[in-house]
Parts: structure tokens; sequence; C-alpha cells
């Protein structure tokens, strides 16, 4: 804390110094410790936290009292108490002073915050974030959302920002006079759309450099940006003045869950939001559908053929061919695909943010169950999600599905490097487990079955089983080209016309981080 004042108030003549506060170890002893120091690292005080305890004596004031042993030449070793008045500068200071304080006289606090412990509570500790997600990976994903040009992008996704505009303008009546929260503002954009439906104040809550530029947005519309306050910080950190009716926020990535920005938008709920508040959107779904793709598949394959070559400047490269082959299909594809290359109708899962916990999101596990219309090749699944405003006057639908205009998630195809073969009116089952990890992303795991067709198989219903593990941070952007629809039977191609495929596009490169 390098800007205090504090003053002894067991002296005769008390004087108030400014100095700074330093909580630390003795390095004697290790003893933890508080020094106050004066400018010039002069040691004005030192504090034996092992039986000190804190008083406040107001908004940013407080009483460190410690028992003090003195040992003066000819004098009766005598106990009394030192108490030190030491005052901060913000409330916010003040408060992080006093938890500091706790903290290092128990050495570690294990809660969280706004618990309560015996002389105090915690206004602050590591938080959720900081405890789930590496620090690297975050600071990536705010640098990354720091830059207006990925704002831009988010902006111009005709689909997603008009789509928001009008769930939010047909819902008037959700926003008018109401106190808004949004959940990760960026360019302020959301905060705006519930300013001019009426909202009675917003709290824009961005923890990326963005909010300079956000702030710049809003005071260059003072209409509405008198009734925004904006606060740089994480949803899982900053403290809000009041409670509110409606939190607005778009969390969604890739596949819905990339980014692990729902539970950010959940822990918001659990913050911010007073009972019965709403929350736009409402609801999100992930939907799934098995598809075949032979044109896909080939390209798949065909990319690790480099690694077949027995003679590469005199270098035999087949021993990485196992693995570079193994690399590119644990890419999930995102592009926009003909939904014709489904198979089977699509099945959803669920969530409903208004009423999930945060640890439902660290693990989501998916039974697939669907019934070929067709006797195929089986490439893999498709993924696509919907969310949901669930207005009072009016209930909007997002969607990103495949054959609707395409937004800038685009679908997502987990491929199998194994296809399975199923007939017209045969079962396909599996799972789609989804593991979340510390780089803000997840770890796919797909298992895909059918029963056996054809001479030769075991009647007693043998499966053929086929299992992929993808991770969704790393996907194959495959946006070069409007994919052509092939239908099932002109589908085998000769590999020299897939050559095309290989080549990275100029434009439609843009698309959502990770
Ligand atoms: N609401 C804007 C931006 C959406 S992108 C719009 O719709 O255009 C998501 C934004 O949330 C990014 O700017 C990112 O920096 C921010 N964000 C992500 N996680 C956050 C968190 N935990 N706390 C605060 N902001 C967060």
């Amino acid at each position: 804390f390098p800007n205090v004042s504090f003053s002894d108030v067991n002296a005769a003549a008390s004087q108030e110094a400014a100095g700074k506060a330093v909580f630390g170890p003795d390095p004697a002893s290790g003893a933890a410790r508080l020094s106050l120091v004066r400018p010039g690292a002069e040691q004005a005080f030192q504090i034996d936290l092992s039986d000190a305890q804190i008083f406040k004596l107001g908004p940013m004031e407080w009483l460190c009292v410690s028992g003090e042993t003195e040992a003066k030449a000819g004098v009766e070793e005598k106990l009394f108490s030192r108490a030190i008045k030491v005052v901060l500068r913000t409330e916010a200071e003040s408060k992080a002073f006093s938890l500091a304080f706790q903290r290092w006289k128990q050495q570690t606090i294990s809660g969280k915050a706004g618990e309560s412990l015996e002389n105090g509570s915690i206004v602050a500790c590591k938080s959720k974030f900081d405890t789930k997600i590496e620090a690297s990976s975050a600071q990536m994903y705010f640098h990354y959302y720091g830059q207006l040009l990925h704002q831009q992008n988010m902006l111009q996704d005709f689909v997603r920002t008009g789509t928001y505009y009008a769930a939010v303008m047909e819902n008037r009546a959700d926003f008018e006079g109401k106190v808004v929260v949004d959940v990760g503002a960026g360019s302020g954009i959301l905060s705006l759309f519930a300013a001019q439906a009426g909202a009675k104040h917003v709290y824009a809550v961005e923890a990326s450099e963005m909010v300079e530029h956000a702030q710049r947005l809003i005071s260059g519309n003072p209409s509405f940006g008198q009734r925004i306050t904006i606060i740089k910080g994480k949803v899982e950190e900053v403290e809000l003045p009041e409670k509110a009716d409606i939190l607005i926020s778009e969390p969604m990535g890739t596949l819905l869950v990339n980014e692990r920005m729902l539970e950010s938008y959940v822990i918001a709920r659990d913050r911010f939001l007073a009972p019965d508040g709403k929350m736009f959107p409402t609801t999100g779904r992930i939907h799934m559908a098995p598809f075949s793709d032979e044109y896909l598949y080939v390209e798949m394959a065909n990319k690790s053929l480099f690694w077949q070559q027995h003679n590469f400047f005199g270098v035999d490269l087949t021993p990485l061919h196992g693995s570079a082959f193994d690399g590119y299909f644990s890419q999930p594809v995102v592009d926009a695909f003909d939904p014709r290359l489904l198979i089977s109708q699509s099945t959803y899962h669920t969530l409903d943010f208004t009423s999930m916990k945060e640890e439902d999101l660290y693990e989501i596990d998916i039974p697939l169950s669907f019934v070929s219309s067709v006797g195929t090749r089986v490439h893999g699944l498709a993924c696509w999600f919907d969310v949901l405003f669930n207005g009072s006057t009016v209930q909007r639908w997002l969607t990103t599905a495949p054959g609707s205009p395409t937004t800038h998630w685009y679908q997502l195809r987990c491929v199998l490097a194994q296809p399975l073969y199923v007939m017209a009116g045969q079962e396909i089952t599996g799972r789609l487990h989804l593991v979340a990890h510390s780089a803000q992303s997840y770890t796919i795991y797909l298992t895909m079955s059918a029963k056996m067709w054809g001479v030769g198989a075991d009647p007693g219903g043998i499966l053929q089983t086929s299992t992929a593990k993808l991770e969704l941070k790393e996907p194959y952007y495959r946006l070069s080209q409007p994919q052509a629809y092939m239908p099932q039977d002109q589908q085998q191609l000769p590999l020299s016309s897939l050559q095309a495929q290989d080549r990275t596009s100029l434009f439609m490169t843009e698309h959502r981080q990770h």
C-alpha cells in the first residue's frame, strides 16, 4: 500500500506520518509482520501479526493493535499494547488492507469473497477466474478482445448484432427503468442498446483494455451514455453498487462453450442479479447431428500425406506420419456447411443460464442417439448452437445452424479418423464428452457407434465404434470457399481435384477467438 498515513496513538505527541504499509515475512524469523515505512525507506513501526488485531475506526481508518515487550536496561520488563492508526486513501484500498492484514495474520485464508471470518469478512481473494484459468491464457484472451478489429468483427456479424438489437428493442418492457449489467461489455454496444431501450442505469463490466474505447463510444453518445457506467475488471472480481434487474451478455464461443465465458455469465448472475431478475440470453442449446462428407474427409487425410515421403532431402519422414495424421484429426473443423450433409435429425442439449451451476460447465456429457436416413459413410458429428432471449414481450432465437444465415461462429465438425458405415434406418449411438481446461477451452471426447452389417457381420450385433479426441482451442478454420454440395452418389472425386481445397483464402479469415 504505497500511500497511507499512520500514527502511534500511544505516543505522547502523536504525529501522523505519510508513507507506505508493507505486509511480508520478517527476514530473520519469517514471522508475518506489517511494516510502516516513511519515504526514504525509514522504518517507523513494525507490527508482529501473530498477536495483532485490527479494529475498524472508519471507512478508511484502521487501528492495528499488537502486544509489545519492552526491556530497557535497569528497568523491569513490561508488557503493553501498541496501537497504530492507519489511514488509507480509498475505501477499496481500505478493504484490501484489512484483508491483507487478515491473510498475513493467518498466513492463508481459504474462502470465498463475501464469506465472514472471526473478525471481518473476506472482501477479495484469488478470484474464481484466477484459480481456474492459466494466467498466460487469460492474458492472450484479454489482449485479443482489447483490439478494436476483433470487436469490429463481432459488430459486423449482422445476424448476431441485429438479433441482439431486435431482442432488446422488442422487449423494452424488460429494460425500461431497469438496472442492467452488461457482462463482458467489449465495445459497449449491448449497454448502448439497453440504454436505448430505456434502461435506468447500465453497468458495463469489461476486463480488457477495450474499456478505454468503450468509454469514448459512450461519451460520444451522451443521450444514452449518461446512463452507462463502465467498470474495468472481471465480473468475478468487481463490486457493483446495486443489484441488476437484467443481465445482458454475449458470452458464446465456438460450440457455445468455447472461451469458458458462460461460467463468467453464471457467476455474474449469482453476484449481481436480483432474485427473479432476467438474463439475455436466457438459455442456450448445443445441437448435434452425424454427417457424411467424403470431400472433407479426404482433404483431412491428405494433409498428412507430406509425411509419407521416404526421401525428403534424403530424410525418411514416414516415422512421423501417424502423429501428423492424428494431429489433423484432433482439430475440429470450423466452416459453414450445407445442411444436406447431415444424415439424420439433430438432437440438442440445453443449458439454462438462469438455473445452472457454474460447475455444470466443467464437464458436459451428452449421450447421442440418431437414426440414419441414408446408407452412407458417417464421417463424424456436426455441431452448432442457438440461444434464446426469453423476453416478456417476444421470444427471439439467435441461431448458428447450417443453412441459416452464416454467423462468425460458423459451425463445428468433429471428424472421425475411422468413418462408420451405416444403412438407411440404422441407429447411431455414442457420446459427446466435453471437459473444460485451464486454457479457456475444452477437450472433446467423441464416441460414435453403429451396428455392423453386411456379409460376415455378427447378427448378435457387434458394434463398429470410432472415437476421437479433439482440442476445441485448436480448430481448423476451413473457410476458403463456400462448399458445393455433393449428392451422396457423386462424392467419389479424384484426388487431384481436391488440391485446390488446401488454399488459405485471403478473405473470410475473421473468426471468433480460439
Ligand atoms: N458485449 C460485446 C462483446 C462480446 S465479446 C458485444 O456483444 O459486442 C466478450 C467480451 O467479454 C470481451 O470483450 C471480453 O474481454 C469480455 N470478457 C470475457 N470474460 C470476461 C470476464 N470474466 N470479465 C469481464 N469481461 C470479460
